[in-house]
């Protein structure tokens, strides 16, 4: 279950909270009631290393032109 952070926009109270995919996201503060927005951590995942690399040989690619007869 990902986990997700909430930041109040009327008293700056912050929090997580364990959602699902498929529930709705706050939008109430539980602290004061106010407006919470979801907040996206900064990047601590990385994708990285997966190896990806292109095999361009250079040159024309031999395109089959169309000839209508
Ligand atoms: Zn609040």
């Amino acid at each position: 279950m990902p986990v997700y952070r909430y930041k109040c926009s009327d008293c700056g109270y912050e929090f997580t909270q364990r959602q699902n995919f498929d529930d709705k996201p706050l939008t109430v503060c539980p602290k004061c009631g106010g407006k919470v927005r979801k907040v996206y951590a900064p990047a601590s995942i990385q994708f990285k290393g997966s190896g990806f690399y292109r095999t361009d040989k250079g040159g024309a690619e031999k395109k089959p032109s169309k000839k209508g007869d």
